[in-house]
């Protein structure tokens, strides 16, 4: 190995990562993580290594790169590898190739043109439907037969690192009939797993669940941060809206869908059986272990949520075939997310409102503070890894502090 990978390194040898990054001097450009370091594209480029134009790399987004083909990526991520083993490769005796993460500053991986929010663990809805309804009729009809999801805000998706600002908006108090305007109090997290589209469809044209995955680049952490006090009071008759569209956070690597193969499970049954372009084979959820953390100003971080990605219902495949079914065009660097994803277990609901119940339930921090939502002052840090058989991929983090409202 020509650089050092600590043990348990997300970015071990089987991730290969992409992602944007610059440094003091080094303008935007594409890097792959390796270890603690980046591997500099743009800088490995000037050696001739590669049989495309490699003008790709010193964009401020991946999307050029990404819409070459799988064809091409996959190979630009073997060879990486390859040649990151091979002591005698044109990586090695390059030092000025590599640059330490704690010296880069990592920025938005892609321009994403459009976001979709899917709704697709069951225990998720299932909780918000027990709070916000009736909890003997928690799901709505359709839930089962559709992967419920809604456009959001392309243009507020921010990377890790860059603090929010808590939202403030219209709220209507239980004890009064008319609303009130101010900084939210329900501020809070949705974990959830967004996946990014690497290519093109035409209007009227659709992409089946077998098609799916050549459709799906990689995927990144994804924080869609939620005004629940807001969102109570817009969402009916339509929707989210302002409760969601100040931000959202994602981690700064997109993690290849080659990367994952080896983390494949299988979904859980779905009963009643699927409308027949829903319908899909093989194993096509994801086992990637994530914790959520809150980390009070000045104060150490509490770990308040333990979840997985194969909790989810509804599949990337049947999220994307859902999506385009009406003829709905994609492009290249959408961002499509999960869905808050919760489990079974108390301690894996993937948001606020359900871990401490409406309120109802506060979390006790390290420090001895308790919290219902998200204060100013705190950051709140997502981490997701897959491991297997010695083998280790993992996401980063997905980190953003809350100020106080402007
Ligand atoms: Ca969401």
């Amino acid at each position: 190995m020509i650089i050092d990978i600590p043990e348990n390194s997300d970015f071990s040898i089987h991730n290969i990562p992409f992602g944007i990054f610059s440094t003091k001097d080094r303008s935007p450009r594409a890097g792959v993580a390796i270890g603690e370091h980046i591997l500099d594209l743009a800088a490995v480029a000037e050696l001739d290594v590669f049989d495309f134009n490699t003008a790709v790399f010193e964009k401020e987004a991946l999307n050029d790169f990404i819409s070459l083909g799988k064809d091409i990526t996959k190979k630009v991520r073997k060879n990486i590898q390859h040649w990151l083993q091979d002591d005698n490769s044109v990586l090695a005796n390059n030092p000025e190739l590599f640059v330490k993460q704690s010296e880069a500053q990592m920025h938005m991986p892609v321009y994403v043109g459009d976001y979709t929010d899917f709704y697709s663990s069951i225990e998720h809805a299932t909780n918000v439907g027990t709070m916000f309804r009736d909890p003997n009729n928690a799901l709505l009809p359709n839930w089962k037969h559709i992967p419920v999801g809604y456009h959001g805000r392309a243009s507020s998706i921010i990377v890790s690192g860059e603090a929010i600002h808590r939202p403030k908006g219209q709220t209507k108090p239980n004890d009064s009939d008319t609303p009130v305007f101010g900084p939210s109090q329900r501020l809070d997290f949705e974990l959830e797993m967004g996946f990014i589209t690497g290519r093109n469809t035409h209007l009227s044209e659709s992409v089946s669940t077998a098609e799916a995955e050549d459709y799906i680049f990689g995927l990144v952490l994804f924080n869609d941060w939620s005004a629940r006090d807001i969102q109570k009071w817009e969402y009916v008759p339509l929707g989210p809206f302002l409760a969601k569209n100040f931000a959202s956070s994602i981690s700064p690597w997109i993690v290849t869908l080659e990367a994952l193969e080896p983390f494949r499970v299988e979904g859980p049954e779905q009963t009643p059986e699927v409308l027949p372009y829903l319908q899909y084979e093989g194993e096509k959820n994801y086992d990637i272990n994530l914790e959520v953390g809150i980390t009070p100003e000045g104060s150490k971080e509490t770990t308040v949520c333990h979840s997985n990605f194969k909790y989810m219902y509804w599949n990337m495949a049947q999220q994307l075939a859902h999506h385009t079914v009406n003829g709905c065009n994609i492009n290249v660097g959408d961002m499509m997310a999960s869905g808050t994803i919760s489990g079974k277990s108390e301690d894996s609901y993937g948001s606020m409102l359900e871990l401490a119940w409406m309120g109802t339930k506060p979390l006790k921090m390290k420090d001895g503070t308790e919290r219902k939502f998200i204060n100013d002052g705190d950051t709140v840090t997502m981490r997701g890894y897959a491991e297997k058989d010695g083998q280790r991929v993992g996401f980063g983090e997905v980190s953003t502090k809350v100020l106080p409202a402007k």
